[in-house]
């Protein structure tokens, strides 16, 4: 009798459930890197974080004592068999994936090579909230929203309470964070690492592969960290330098400025390479000691406690049907300046997609208001553009993308994330950010060859879906606008919409 534990590539943590079941004697640990991955087309970044965080994680394991096999292998299925025929392993222990799609592979791939060890799943102590203790919150509430439990995380977790009311009276700021840059506007300084001995080594494995397999974006200048240590400095920088600032500018959009006051620890934490509580309780309590004003530490004490465990929570709790969402009935195909990252000529659209290309990251905004509004505007199909985001993001996983982008990017699932589509045209994005100074297209037009393709796209996206939201609590205003433009007008901006090539959402079809 031989245990096995398979630490899967987003559970780099010493003290993830897994590994917590036994000790270093009592097992043997191993992980993969497959080349198989790459036939999704990640972003090369991606890649190479991933790889290296392996890498570097086998490393920390060995030094607290375990014995660790790194398999490079083409495929899992074929690798594992003959691993665990190699050291005669009968019990494989896996934690339980974040991402359903992970655990259904697995169980196929076990029956498909015909594994000798049995499997025996442990359950994920990589969330605050199990999937259990969401359904039990859930319970038979007709709306799940996220500021309910939000305020339910913070009671049950302690964090920003004076006793059972919330620090400073108040349990959202929202309305202090929304200003627009003005101009110059700089944030401060991001950390970011030079490549060690094991990225290097990762790169180069990359570089014959990344043509190979046609993968999106640059592989240099590669800078993220990629292991624990790293992410740890990227905490305490944040903390250091950019805490007391996130609140005011989270919304702003500024060429040259892809971080601002972001905290930049997603893809971190999405690995496992930070734990949730430890980063909320670090940011919680440095916060109060360095008296950061309360809307900047509300703030992202917000994201991570309520926005990060809200969509994991979700995820499980509507289950594999969601995917299939699309109460919009798009049906347009992700546009080829997206597959290449540039070449749409919109000034924001492209900004936000060369900061992509170099280093796969956006922050949110960017990600919402430029990149998922122009989806929904343009009807794109949401699996397209949820498969589109999991590729080329160096943070993305199933599950946090499944809701981020079906729900509260495209409003796929018909409200059942958030109560209004983030519907705004190219005045909302002029406002917000600077990129419209250098573009082309007007963002206050919307007819005509010089009109902002926001503008156009968001009235005909209204002038599509009216039927289904005259009625609608938080879009009738936005109705009776377009009700009140001159007819001679719509059809104008409508025809000027159906000459974007990239954008055919099909016409739904309303009740
Ligand atoms: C269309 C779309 C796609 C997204 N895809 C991803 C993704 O693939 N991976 C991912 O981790 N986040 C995703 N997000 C959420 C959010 O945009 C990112 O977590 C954030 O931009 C990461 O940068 P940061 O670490 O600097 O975050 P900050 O803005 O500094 O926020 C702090 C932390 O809060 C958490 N957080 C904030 N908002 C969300 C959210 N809506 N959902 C989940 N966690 C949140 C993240 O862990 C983040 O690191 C997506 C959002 C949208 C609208």
């Amino acid at each position: 009798m031989a245990v096995g534990i398979w630490v899967l590539n987003d559970q780099l943590d010493l003290l993830q459930a897994a590994l917590g079941s036994c000790r270093p004697k009592d097992a043997r640990v191993v992980l993969v890197e497959a080349e198989a991955t790459l036939r999704q087309k990640p972003h090369v970044q991606k890649q190479i974080l991933f790889w290296s965080a392996q890498r570097h994680f086998v490393e920390e394991l060995r030094l607290q004592g375990w014995t660790v096999d790194l398999l490079e292998a083409d495929g899992h299925g074929e690798a594992l068999s003959t691993w665990q025929k190699d050291y005669n392993i009968t019990e494989l222990r896996v934690m339980e994936p974040a991402d359903r799609p992970i655990r259904q592979a697995i169980e196929r791939l076990s029956t498909k090579f015909g594994w000798t060890a049995e499997l025996n799943w442990i359950a994920n102590n990589h969330f605050l909230w199990s999937a259990a203790e969401f359904r039990e919150w859930a319970g038979s509430k007709k709306q799940l929203r996220m500021e309910f439990f939000y305020r339910e995380g913070r009671r049950r977790f302690d964090v920003l309470m004076e006793g059972d009311e919330p620090l400073g009276g108040r349990w959202n700021f929202d309305q202090e964070n929304r200003k627009s840059p003005p101009r110059g506007l700089k944030g401060p300084e991001p950390i970011w690492f030079v490549p060690d001995r094991i990225t290097t080594a990762v790169i180069g494995k990359l570089e014959k592969l990344q043509s190979l397999h046609d993968l999106p974006g640059n592989r240099h200048p590669f800078n993220w960290g990629t292991n624990r240590d790293a992410a740890l400095q990227v905490l305490e920088n944040f903390i250091k330098t950019r805490l007391a600032g996130f609140g005011p500018y989270q919304d702003a959009m500024v060429s040259e400025q892809p971080t601002l006051w972001h905290t930049l620890i997603s893809p971190y934490i999405n690995l496992g390479l930070l734990r949730p509580l430890e980063v909320i309780k670090t940011i919680e309590r440095r916060g109060l000691e360095q008296d950061v004003p309360l809307a900047s530490l509300e703030g992202v004490i917000r994201q991570l406690l309520g926005w990060r465990e809200f969509t994991y929570g979700l995820y499980h709790h509507f289950g594999a049907d969601y995917t299939a969402n699309n109460a919009l009935e798009a049906r347009a195909p992700v546009p080829q300046f997206l597959q290449e990252l540039g070449g749409s000529g919109m000034g924001c659209v492209d900004t936000v997609l060369g900061e992509l290309k170099a280093s796969g990251y956006a922050h949110h905004i960017q990600r919402l208001m430029v990149l998922t509004n122009l989806g929904l505007l343009a009807g794109i199909e949401p699996q397209s553009l949820t498969a589109w985001f999991k590729a080329h993001f160096i943070d993305a996983h199933d599950w946090v993308m499944q809701t981020n982008v079906v729900g509260m990017g495209l409003w796929a699932d018909g409200g059942r994330l958030g109560s209004k589509p983030y519907a705004a045209s190219g005045r909302y994005i002029k406002k917000m950010s600077n990129y419209c100074k250098t573009c082309r297209f007007d963002p206050t037009k919307r007819s005509g060859d010089d009109a902002c393709p926001f503008t156009v796209l968001y009235w005909d996206f209204l002038a599509r879906h009216a039927e289904r939201f005259r009625t609608h609590p938080r879009m009738a205003l936005m109705i009776r606008q377009l009700e009140r433009i001159d007819p001679g007008e719509l059809q104008a901006i409508r025809a000027t919409a159906a000459g974007f090539e990239w954008a055919k959402p099909g016409q739904p079809q309303c009740s």
